[in-house]
């Protein structure tokens, strides 16, 4: 086996295939969940980017987000439509 491919096996293809899996998750996530904003109730989601660079917050299913509805920003629950 010569250097490059190599390096394409393992290298590229592990990093190709997380790549898929984390985009396959936050396309799923984004579908099929919504956010409840605490501060006046209002449901949104949030879109692929917004939910990928969305904070955690240590607790399972919130993060921090802002509603667009009253702006609020904190963290939040989110849960399956
Ligand atoms: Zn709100």
């Amino acid at each position: 086996m010569n250097q490059d491919s190599f390096i394409l096996i393992q290298i590229v293809v592990p990093m190709a295939l997380v790549f898929l899996l984390v985009y396959k998750y936050i396309d799923v996530r984004t579908k099929t969940t919504h956010f409840v904003c605490p501060a006046c109730r209002s449901r949104f989601k949030l879109s692929k980017k917004e939910f990928a660079f969305a904070r955690k917050t240590g607790v399972i299913n919130e993060r921090v987000a802002t509603c667009p509805v009253c702006n609020y920003k904190g963290s939040m629950p989110f849960m399956k439509d």
